[in-house]
């Protein structure tokens, strides 16, 4: 089973997720290329499935509010 990690976009700071092992993501938001490594982003919470990311996702999003 794939593991899932929750981000922030370095640029704008959108929360997303993204298939753990995954190379490159596009923000949603800014359009920006972020790189899947430790040194271009920073992983907030680690989950199991898809939908336990989302969860994760809206959980962080809620928090900067
Ligand atoms: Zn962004």
């Amino acid at each position: 089973m794939a593991n899932y990690i929750v981000f922030a976009c370095p640029k704008c700071g959108m929360i997303r997720y993204a298939r753990e092992g995954q190379k490159t993501a596009k923000c949603l938001k800014c359009g920006y290329q972020i790189r899947m490594d430790p040194t271009g982003v920073r992983v907030l919470a680690k989950a199991k499935d898809a939908r336990d990311a989302v969860e994760l996702v809206k959980l962080y999003k809620a928090k900067l509010k």
